[in-house]
């Protein structure tokens, strides 16, 4: 069943349905061995199937990679593993067990929302990151107990695959910190409004330090400070170190042809000390925390249909997020390591996509004119 589903993401069908369309073609009895399901035979199957055995793929596919040395560190020597969590879908009408809800209050009364949310851990390396694994947010919990059962099992399953473990101001959290260090692993979160007590303490810090780094790179100019015995967040041990990085850059503006300069103020909480981890090594994983939005979730909802719900049943849509997301990292490994460099900066990463789909698509339709 798993071969079917990669054919759905790989070929952007984009639902079952879309699949089953193209049973008649022979290439089914050649990639699987015998005709295509059914698309509501292949809904049940993955409702019925064990999430482990795709985890297992996943840690396959990090095993190779792992031996190909495709998934180095970064220039600054750790290994970041970022979390985070993502609504996958909303209904007011279809629900299951594995539902979470919550009231919305509109014009017309309060309506009750269905939806699922999950966390997800992506290891950003040097030249390859991989969505390598994802847990549920159960009906009644909240997204830190989804992630430290998913980071429980990325330590059980990668012990030294990464270092750090990087999340949004939600994970600025005492237990989580403490959680990670128990088990030998650095934390990194976003500083923000949800802890305006150390927010406001390390501003005033940072009033009257010097800037410690002052680089640009590329249009941005970063003037960074860093205080390593940060004092003020005594419940996690040891003591916390703190980052800021006030970047500037100027854009055009369209409307006029203007320069415009533009600035982001960024505070970062970690665990790594300044021995440990410089402080543009803490500036550059704080922004790698991103690429889980934007070459994670972004991609996977927009470009691998990852979002839709092919069959609304709690493992079943695990199984399909686990399934987009091993897609991905095929994808992407092959991106990088196996296309020549000088095609990779001829074309995109979405027309090598389109490529492949349409390759694939030649295989089950067969050359324009020609019988299925
Ligand atoms: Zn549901």
């Amino acid at each position: 069943m798993t071969r079917a589903v990669v054919v759905l993401f790989l070929g952007r069908l984009g639902s079952l349905n879309a699949l089953e369309q193209t049973k008649p073609s022979r290439f089914w009895r050649r990639w699987l061995g015998e005709a295509l399901p059914s698309a509501d035979s292949i809904g049940r199957v993955c409702s019925l199937m064990d999430v482990d055995d795709v985890r297992g793929v996943h840690r396959a596919v990090y095993a190779r990679l792992k031996r190909m040395k495709a998934l180095m560190p970064p220039e600054h020597g750790l290994m970041l593993a970022v979390v985070d969590g993502h609504e996958s879908t909303a209904s007011r009408k279809r629900c299951c067990p594995g539902c979470c809800q919550r009231t919305l209050h509109t014009t017309k009364g309060d309506v009750l929302e269905y939806y699922h949310r999950h966390v997800a851990l992506r290891l950003v390396g040097r030249d390859l990151s991989l969505m390598l694994d994802a847990e549920p947010v159960a009906p009644g919990e909240d997204e830190l107990a989804a992630a430290r059962r998913l980071v429980e099992r990325a330590l059980a399953r990668y012990p030294r695959a990464f270092d750090v473990v990087a999340g949004d101001a939600l994970y600025a959290n005492t237990d989580w910190f403490n959680f990670l260090r128990a088990r030998g692993k650095h934390a990194l979160a976003v500083l923000k409004d949800n802890r305006p007590n150390l927010v406001e303490d390390a501003r005033a810090l940072f009033e009257f330090q010097a800037p410690g780094l002052d680089v640009e790179r590329g249009s941005r100019r970063y003037r960074c400070g860093d205080c390593d015995s940060f004092t003020r967040w005594p419940e996690v041990s040891p003591q916390v170190r703190v980052v800021r990085s006030l970047e500037t850059w100027t854009v055009r503006r369209q409307l006029d042809g203007r320069e415009e300069e533009l600035a982001s103020d960024w505070l970062w909480v970690t665990t790594l000390s300044a021995r440990q981890a410089a402080t543009r090594a803490v500036v550059d994983m704080g922004h790698a925390r991103w690429s889980i939005e934007n070459q994670g979730f972004n991609e996977l909802v927009n470009r691998w249909h990852a979002s839709h719900v092919y069959r609304h049943h709690p493992t079943a849509i695990l199984i399909f997020v686990l399934l987009a997301m091993l897609c991905l990292n095929v994808f992407m490994a092959f991106h990088g390591r196996n296309l020549k460099p000088a095609l990779r900066r001829a074309v995109t990463m979405r027309h090598v996509g389109q490529l492949i789909c349409a390759a694939l698509m030649r295989e089950i339709r067969g050359p324009p004119g020609a019988p299925a």
